[in-house]
């Protein structure tokens, strides 16, 4: 694999279990503002964003390429109010979108084909991560009262984890 790509597809593996640990951490600050709803969602992200860092880490072990496990940085742990951690996260995910297009232009200048259909599910990906941050601001924005949190808490609670079906 030329060398370029799979650096950056070696340090996104790192990208993604920042990106749990950063969900992981939102999820506690959540659970002890008792809004228990938004702690299930973010418990749901934190496992999904492991499930994105192994997709890449099989990828790279069953091309035969060395996988490199770095030290991650710390996520924050506390915010203000709910409203500026899912701006966190919708920040967060525009980050990794932008690292992912960067992957994509890196494995089509290299014409590595499995990278690029690897990278594909990746862009599908984080449309749906935007999105679904996006509509969380967008609903806590619009609930100025205890009872539209509390609705829109239960609602969140509903969120269940579906484990990916490639899963090892
Ligand atoms: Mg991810």
């Amino acid at each position: 694999m030329e060398k370029n790509l799979y650096n950056a597809l070696n340090e996104q593996v790192s990208a993604e279990f920042f990106a749990s640990n950063l969900y992981l951490s939102m999820s506690a600050y959540f659970e002890s503002n008792d809004l228990p709803g938004f702690a299930n969602w973010m418990r749901i992200q934190f496992k999904e964003e492991q499930d994105h860092a192994l997709k890449i880490f099989d990828f790279l072990l069953s091309r035969d390429e060395k996988v490199k496990i770095k030290a991650l940085e710390q996520p924050e742990s506390k915010w203000d109010k709910p409203i500026n951690a899912i701006e966190s996260a919708l920040k967060h995910e525009k980050k990794v979108t932008g690292m992912i297009y960067e992957i994509m232009g890196l494995a089509q200048d290299a014409k590595d084909y499995p990278t690029i259909n690897l990278i594909n599910w990746f862009v599908d990906e984080q449309v749906e991560e935007e999105a679904n941050a996006k509509y969380l601001l967008s609903q806590l924005k619009m609930a100025t009262s205890p009872e539209a949190m509390i609705i829109l808490d239960r609602e969140l609670a509903t969120r269940t984890y579906t484990a990916p079906a490639d899963a090892k």
